[in-house]
């Protein structure tokens, strides 16, 4: 362990040890003996010190004109380009996903970063005209102060970015807790924006647990913004020991596609293979039930299956993988589980279903058919490489099946029917729906997020990202020269 690198907290512009001396390790789950690092075990000491640097750093960066924050930003997602290769390749190794997959995650922050970069140009108010004369009206807006930022393992370059990058445009300061899966992606991001230049204390990281790092930021008086993308249990005691924050939530998904007769079947089969089991199922926005038409429903097994054979799994840095491992043990433990649980209820095991003889926390991609839509697998987020297939008789069953879920992230319908996609786009319940394509694939400038137990708070992305760390002042300005009363003068 002697040739392991030790990783830091940084706080106030320092990278130091955890108060407590803890540490923790990140592995790569491809091959879980290769260890990647040695990482802090931050704890409520260290997130005091954290959130009292964000204070210190808080009136100055605040005041900094946006387009010169802007700058930095631009500087970062340079600095983010020109390493690209070697931070996806980190990623592969820490978490699993493809490499190619994994470039894109990089890809996705800097796009985000260069996207916030020209927010700083903007950040628009309004004016608009008063109902007095000689008085003016207009918003602006304002930074929110100190920002706790709790990001998840799946996407651990792209969903932190979507945060830092947005709270930094708007002037706030931020304490960082990454997910203790990926560690090393989320002091790879820091460092480019330490290189960058961003002044000392207005980002701070500190790793450790969610339960103990994580809990004491969501509980500090001083933060004012918890901002948090996880599982939806981890949400709701958030919100429940934030108190009297701004707390937005992204939790999780049991994101459908609904496949109707007339629908060109191997486009459908492209989507399903990719919304069900790219990065090996792993995304909130991933496909885990697909509802057929009765008419296609066999035809379109047949086609599954085949491309489902022909995925490989292995290491994500090997250029023919298809499928990586999942994050963790417990993560295929948990779908094998849930692959007992979907035999017990009664659906069909099409294919798949094991845990492969190899090394590395793997699963092989899963079909079930004959699924109904309360089936456990059918209603509960797995996050695996497992699709649960539900056939219905017309559309109005399709609409009825994708929308019995507690969660209302992503969703998608094939079909060549304009009016039925134009229908489907008001009658599904979820924050993103796509026609022709699969559930998942978000563009930064358009808002990303979910609805019912999804989401909870403004959207990520685009101008609505910036809502999220931002307040609005309504400013008047009074040039009469004299005491009007709105409203009172005017009756
Ligand atoms: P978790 O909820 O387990 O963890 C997310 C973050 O919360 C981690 O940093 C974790 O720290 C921290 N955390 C854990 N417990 C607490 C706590 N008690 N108090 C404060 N923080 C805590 O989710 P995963 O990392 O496993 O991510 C997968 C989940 O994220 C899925 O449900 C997925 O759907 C969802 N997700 C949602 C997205 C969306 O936009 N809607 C996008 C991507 C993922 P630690 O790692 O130390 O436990």
């Amino acid at each position: 362990m002697s040739d392991v690198k030790n990783f830091k907290l940084y706080v106030d512009g320092e990278w130091v040890n955890s108060v407590s001396g803890e540490t923790f390790l990140s592995d790569n789950p491809a091959k879980p003996k290769q260890i990647l690092g040695i990482f802090q075990k931050g704890n409520q000491e260290d997130i005091n010190k954290a959130v009292e640097a964000a204070e210190k750093a808080f009136e100055v960066w605040s005041q900094t004109p946006a387009p010169k924050r802007g700058l930095i930003l631009l500087r970062t997602a340079q600095l983010l380009r020109e390493n690209k290769k070697s931070l996806a390749r980190e990623m592969t190794m820490e978490m699993g996903k493809i490499i190619a997959e994994a470039r894109g995650d990089v890809q996705e922050a800097i796009d985000i970063t260069e996207y916030m970069a020209g927010e700083g140009r903007r950040l628009f108010g309004f004016t608009t005209p008063s109902e007095l004369r000689k008085k003016f009206c207009m918003t602006i807006r304002m930074p929110v102060g100190i920002c706790g930022l709790i990001t998840p393992w799946n996407f651990p370059m792209a969903i932190p970015s979507w945060k830092i990058m947005t709270a930094l445009i708007c002037g706030n300061t931020i304490v960082f807790k990454p997910s203790s899966d990926t560690p090393l992606c989320a002091t790879r991001l820091v460092e480019a924006l330490e290189e960058a230049g961003l002044p000392k204390g207005v980002l701070n990281m500190v790793t450790g647990p969610g339960d103990t790092a994580g809990m004491s930021l969501v509980r500090h008086n001083k933060v004012e913004v918890i901002s948090f993308t996880g599982h939806k249990d981890t949400g709701t005691s958030i919100l429940r020991e934030a108190g009297l924050k701004r707390v937005g939530l992204e939790m999780g998904g049991k994101n459908g596609i609904i496949i109707m007769d007339d629908a060109n079947l191997d486009l459908a089969v492209d989507g399903v293979i990719w919304g069900g089991y790219g990065t090996t199922g792993q995304r909130c926005t991933a496909a885990s039930r697909v509802i057929v038409h009765d008419r296609i429903k066999e035809k379109f097994e047949t086609m599954l299956i085949k491309r489902i054979k022909k995925l490989k799994l292995g290491d994500g840095l090997e250029p023919d993988t298809d499928i990586g491992p999942l994050i963790n043990k417990a993560a295929q433990e948990k779908s094998a589980k849930y692959v007992e649980v979907g035999k017990n209820e009664g659906a069909k095991l099409l294919i798949g279903g094991k845990v492969p003889k190899t090394d590395g926390f793997f699963f092989a991609p899963t079909l079930f058919a004959d699924c109904s839509v309360d089936m456990r697998i059918a209603q509960e987020e797995i996050f695996g490489p497992i699709v649960s297939l539900i056939s219905v008789g017309d559309f109005d069953e399709a609409i009825e099946a994708i929308n019995s879920i507690e969660y209302g992230l992503s969703s998608a319908i094939y079909t060549n029917d304009v009016s039925k996609a134009f229908e489907a786009i008001t009658r599904i319940e979820a924050g993103l729906t796509y026609i022709n394509s699969s559930t998942i694939g978000s563009e930064v400038h358009l808002p990303f997020g979910g609805i019912k137990h999804t989401g909870l708070g403004a959207r990520e992305g685009g101008i609505e990202g910036i809502n999220e760390f931002s307040e609005i002042k309504t400013v008047y300005v009074d040039y009469s020269g004299k005491l009007q009363k709105a409203q009172i003068d005017l009756a």
